[in-house]
């Protein structure tokens, strides 16, 4: 089910609200039904963008590693004598 979160332009309240069908969503403080939908997080992290950013973080944390490697190769090559 969709959580959709709003921001209330009668209060600036800002809440999650599970949306039902024909049930129009009202701000809890005030009661006022002028509201501004936000882009939810549920929308934003389906399971693609999940697994693309882990594969990224993968790949990020491996070119790092082969960094640290060359700069310590490096760091021999120039102490060894
Ligand atoms: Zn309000």
């Amino acid at each position: 089910m969709p959580i959709y979160e709003y921001v209330c332009r009668g209060c600036a309240h800002r809440f999650e609200m599970l949306v039902l069908p024909q049930v129009s969503p009202m701000c809890p403080e005030c009661q006022g039904r002028d509201l501004e939908q936000q882009i939810s997080m549920f929308a934003v992290s389906s399971e693609g963008t999940k697994a693309a950013a882990l594969k990224d973080g993968r790949q990020r944390s491996a070119s790092i590693r082969r960094d640290k490697d060359h700069a310590a190769m490096e760091y021999e090559k120039n102490h060894e004598h």
